[in-house]
Formats: structure tokens, sequence, C-alpha cells
């Protein structure tokens, strides 16, 4: 992951760097507006830390040509000004959220995860097996073509097993990620989730999709005879 800093304030700067590099970030420090859009053009970043007041060029201005060529990456915004009007101006323009300096570093680094994350989310719109799809974006299943309702945790459920397709989930997994809940052995909501969900994308159509690997969990998978 390659995070560009537009940031001309020396110290802020080289602390966001050093910050993020050590968080295992790819890096790059620019210290005013037309440096900083510059590398933005022609550099491949997944994210860009702007701060707003910059020589040359203002995070505005930076986040404006940005998004006029076309680049989607998500921008976060650094200001040192509170007023809601600079918030909405930044969001007007693209931005994708903003922090208001001074600023502890860990909130930094969360938003910048949660950014990633979303960016990463949207890259893949539709997750497939054999005739299944998941539409991350609408939010819609259908298998051979044919529109499946599913609850929230069902849908929930289901993007896990795709987006793992072929590696064995532990029902702990699935309980943590889905279910944000430890696992209780007494409990046999993700059994009794499974069943209900193969009952929808698995029963009336072939191939089998889900499989139960007994001891261990549960498992998605194209069959290896097809
Ligand atoms: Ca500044």
């Amino acid at each position: 992951m390659k995070i560009l800093i537009v940031e001309d304030e020396p110290k802020t700067g080289d602390y966001l760097r050093k910050g993020l590099l050590e968080s295992g970030f790819v890096v790059d420090l620019a210290r005013d507006g037309l440096d900083g859009l510059h590398l933005a053009l022609s550099g491949d970043y997944d994210l860009i830390v702007l701060d707003v007041m910059l020589p040359s060029l203002d995070g505005w201005g930076v986040l404006k040509t940005v998004r006029r060529s076309g680049h989607e990456m998500p921008v976060l915004f650094l200001t040192a000004r509170d007023g809601v009007e600079d918030r909405v101006r930044g969001l007007d323009l693209g931005a994708d959220d903003y922090l208001v300096k001074p600023f502890a570093f860990s909130e930094l680094l969360a938003r910048v995860r949660t950014l990633l994350r979303r960016g990463r989310s949207q890259e893949v719109e539709t997750l497939r097996a054999a005739d299944l799809e998941l539409d991350l974006l609408r939010r819609r299943v259908s298998r051979a073509g044919v529109r499946i309702d599913l609850t929230a945790k069902e849908f929930a459920l289901l993007e896990l097993l795709l987006r793992r397709q072929g590696q064995v989930l532990p029902r702990s997994l699935i309980a943590s990620q889905v279910w944000d809940m430890n696992f209780d052995s007494d409990t046999n909501v993700i059994d009794v989730a499974v069943r209900r969900l193969r009952v929808k994308v698995d029963e009336p159509f072939e191939p089998k999709l889900i499989r139960t690997v007994r001891g261990m969990g549960y498992v998605l998978e194209i069959p290896e005879s097809l």
C-alpha cells in the first residue's frame, strides 16, 4: 500500500512519514502543493494525506485537479481550521475524510486503514463462484441468473465464504467475522445460518458449492470434478 503525504510543516511531515513507514506503508512526502500534485498524478498511490494550507498550491487546488484527472484514490484532508464550511468544501471537492490538527497519530492511522479498506472493497464489485454471483454494491445475490433474497447475516456469511473461496473457515473465524462475537461452543448459530444459506444458494442448484469439513468448519469451492 502506497501513501502520498503532502505537508509543508517539516515536523508534521517527518512525523507522519515515520509513523506510516513504521506501520508498514510505502510513503512519499511532498512539501508543497505543486510537488504534491505532480506526484499524485504520476505515482500510483492508494491514498493521499493532504494538508489544506500549502505553499504554491493549496490542498483544495491539489484535490480539484487530482479528481478532474480521474484519480479516485481516497483523500484524507488535514486541516488546522475546524470551520464547518472548510469541511464541507473539502468533502464537496471529493475528499473522503478530514482530520483537524492537532491529532493523535493513532487516530490518523485508524482513518487511513478505514479508507483503504473502503477503497479495496470498491475495487471488486462482484464475487463469483460457478454461476453464483454476489454484487457488493447493490447487495444482491443471484445464482444461474435467479435472484436470491438473503438476510443481512446470510449475505455477510456468503461474502466471507466467497472472499476466502477454497479455504476451510473454522467456526471461530466465522463467528468473529460475521457475528462479531467470540465463539461459544454451546451455540449452533453458525451451523443454523449455514444450513439456511445452503437451502437458498445450493439446494435448488448444481453443483453444490458449500461443503462441511467435519471437525473443522466450512468451505465454499467449486467441486474438482467439474
Ligand atoms: Ca500547512
